[in-house]
């Protein structure tokens, strides 16, 4: 029998493609479905923040596919910016005919003297280097670092770049040029288009993984005897296993196991995770925007990414109503200073003053504490010093598992432990939805490349 921790995407991923019927899962909610759980309030559907699958993957989009029978929107998305006043098409970079001049001279000017240097680049020692090479200096300033301070909750210097990979759009000279002088006309952003459920938001996605799901809800995990190999449960029980796998944030793990060293208890502490409050508003829809969600640059708002629940399917809201979600991000770098309706309250403000509703009907918050792995200086040996130490517990070390992305188009075996980590936080990855379904199926021996195989 297999032991699942957590039971949201890589949880029942797992426990499907091993066989639920050789595995058991331990929830502590009252709902399976982790991050991507979608609930029903004030007649709108909402997802914890906003959710969209764009993967290649054949194996994971068959799955979606399946467990909505095929009742998929395919969306060509359609992505902003705001910034003080100003909207602007995204990526902002390229569409800098946007943006109000002198700035939008001033970007173009520093992005080509940066790209035309006769210097040879070196290679970036932290992101806001890499920011700067990118972009020049002058848009670096006034776009992705303030996003990046607002988003990532810390300074662009205090993150590594290793996490970067194709996440952050990188644009070729003729490109930026060309949207200096005018409109693109095609989409530049590496999104371009999306799938999203019909009916019942991101969670009908999981509904084939759901089905039959051997999962213990309203069962939380308070700790763990690797020595016994023994579960601790909230409720008092103890079960004990044979394999192991955790999703549960890697942090939490390792604080959950009494036998972890002084040095390994630290370096769960130095990881880094941001938090995010969800503020979800309805409105009467009056948006005279074109987007399916935006970016807010400006540092004097709350506001970081805001989306429409209702553009990503009708279904989501009644007809002439629109859901806004707006994420506000914190972490123990930069904490909330204010309780969650202050925050609320001074959103909906900022909403106003941006167009994008004219009153709020109504307004609801929800708390996020693990949101996104923060990829800062100190993340890869604080998580080589765990793994480390438990691999002397019957963890199987990878050759990719400090790296922030898994190639799923490698050949990737299954690692042979009692222990294996499974999922966005406790692999301490920037994990995707599709990613937690592969992870599944890696540890089910099962393919994942993208091409067959
Ligand atoms: C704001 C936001 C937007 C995103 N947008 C997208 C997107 O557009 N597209 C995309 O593909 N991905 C997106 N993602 C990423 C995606 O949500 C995650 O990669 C994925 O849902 C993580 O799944 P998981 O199973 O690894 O972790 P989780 O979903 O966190 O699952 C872990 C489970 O463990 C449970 N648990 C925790 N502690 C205990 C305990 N002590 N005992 C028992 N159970 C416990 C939790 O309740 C949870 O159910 C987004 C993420 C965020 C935060």
């Amino acid at each position: 029998m297999i032991t699942i921790l957590g039971a949201g995407l890589a949880g029942l991923s797992c426990s499907y493609y091993l066989g639920h019927d050789n595995c058991i899962v331990f929830e502590r909610n009252a709902h399976a479905g982790g991050h991507i759980h979608s609930q029903q309030r004030n007649g709108v559907v909402w997802d914890e923040g906003p959710h969209i699958s764009f993967t290649r993957n054949p194996y994971v989009r068959e799955l979606f596919e399946q467990s909505v029978q095929g009742d998929v929107r395919e969306i060509p998305v359609r992505v902003g910016n705001y910034y003080h006043g100003h909207w602007i098409p995204h990526p902002a970079q390229s569409n800098l005919c946007a943006v109000p001049e002198p700035l939008r001279t001033e970007c173009l000017d520093a992005f080509l003297a940066t790209r035309r240097s006769a210097e040879e680049p070196h290679a970036p020692a932290n992101y806001q280097q890499w920011l700067d090479q990118a972009f020049g200096p002058t848009f670096a300033a006034r776009f992705p670092r303030a996003y990046t301070e607002k988003y990532w909750t810390v300074p662009p210097e205090a993150l590594a770049t290793d996490w970067v990979g194709q996440r952050v759009y990188y644009p070729d000279e003729d490109t930026v040029i060309q949207g200096y002088h005018g409109p693109q006309d095609r989409s530049t952003h590496y999104i371009r288009t999306a799938r999203y459920p019909s009916r019942g938001g991101y969670r009908a996605f999981a509904s084939a993984l759901l089905e039959g799901a051997p999962v213990r809800l309203q069962t939380a995990v308070i700790g763990i005897d690797l020595r016994r190999r023994e579960i601790q449960l909230a409720d008092g029980t103890v079960h004990p296993y044979q394999q192991l796998i955790n999703t549960l944030p890697l942090p939490e793990f390792v604080r959950m196991i009494p036998t972890a060293p002084p040095r390994v208890q630290e370096a769960a502490d130095a990881l880094q995770c941001s938090s995010l409050l969800l503020v979800n508003i309805t409105a009467r829809n009056v948006a005279t925007h074109p987007f399916h969600w935006f970016y807010v640059y400006d540092r004097d708002k709350f506001a970081t990414r805001v989306h429409h629940v209702d553009r990503l399917s009708p279904h989501n809201a009644p007809a002439g109503t629109t859901g806004v979600q707006v994420e506000v991000y914190a972490s123990r770098a930069r904490p909330f200073t204010r309780s969650h309706e202050a925050i609320a309250a001074t959103v909906v403000r900022e909403l106003i003053e941006m167009g994008v509703i004219e009153h709020c009907d109504s307004v609801h918050t929800q708390f996020i504490p693990w949101a996104n792995v923060i990829f800062d200086h100190a993340r890869r040996e604080a998580q080589d010093t765990i793994l480390s130490w438990l691999a002397d517990q019957g963890l199987a070390r990878e050759p990719d598992d400090l790296e922030p992305m898994t190639d799923w188009d490698q050949a990737l075996p299954s690692p042979r432990g009692s222990i294996a980590l499974a999922g966005r936080f406790a692999q301490w990855k920037y994990f995707w939805t599709d990613d937690c379904v592969l992870r599944g199926r890696q540890l089910a021996g099962l393919p994942t490349r993208t091409a067959g195989g």
